[in-house]
């Protein structure tokens, strides 16, 4: 099975507790209008990758401990099978290595739709982001882009993480990181209104221009 990838990083640690795998998936029909990901939106199967593969990735770019998986996109819930290939995954290394990372999954979608939908998913994450990006609705909510989006606890580990972290301020856990990857530098987390451009600003201050962003199309 094979997953449509947009990028895979380790450590992260603006989206969700603790050191943190961070993985994107690419292709999303939502659209929210200010979406900063516009560089996920294309399916795009030049960038697929066996689950197995990520997996094993995975396990090597933590150096096989972890506090987390954050899958985020694009939208995870547009490909299904993949998703639930990848969780089976991520699970079943849970349990052999004894360790107790949590995955947290953001999604476009509302949770009513997907327990309808998805509800085999659901079972396998133990916290969900979801709701559109509403760009007018300005939050100071750690790890939410906009102020209407709800972090669902889902299992019995998404409650003893996430509890303490529904209404926390952005202010307390890390709001964003900045990875610098060969020619790319990718901003990691929910920037403000105003941040991209004040980043943008301090880049060409220093002489570094940037040519293209995930935040124009
Ligand atoms: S904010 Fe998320 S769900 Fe909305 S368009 Fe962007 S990637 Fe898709």
């Amino acid at each position: 099975m094979k997953l449509q990838l947009n990028k895979a990083h380790y450590p992260i640690t603006a989206l969700g507790p603790g050191r943190r795998i961070g993985i994107w998936t690419q292709g999303c029909s939502i659209r929210c209008p200010g979406c900063v990901s516009l560089d996920t939106w294309n399916p795009d199967r030049s960038r697929s990758i066996e689950v197995g593969a990520l997996v094993a990735w995975c396990k090597r770019a933590c150096g096989g401990a972890t506090d987390g998986i954050t899958i985020s996109g694009g939208e995870p819930f547009d490909q299904p099978k993949a998703l639930s290939a990848l969780l089976d995954g991520l699970m079943y290394w849970r349990k052999e290595s004894g360790q107790d990372f949590d995955i947290l999954c953001y999604s476009g979608y509302r949770v009513e739709r997907l327990r309808k939908a998805h509800p085999r998913l659901l079972e396998r994450i133990d916290a969900l982001m979801c709701d559109p990006y509403v760009e007018r609705l300005t939050t100071e909510r750690a790890w939410r882009g906009s102020d209407n989006q709800r972090l669902v606890p889902l299992t019995v580990l998404g409650h003893a993480r996430y509890d303490a972290y529904l209404d926390v301020a952005a202010t307390g856990p890390t709001r964003f990181q900045v990875v610098a990857d060969g020619k790319r530098i990718w901003l990691v987390g929910i920037p403000h209104r105003g941040d991209l451009e004040r980043i943008e600003q301090a880049c060409a201050e220093r002489g570094v221009s940037l040519a293209t962003t995930s935040w124009r199309a």
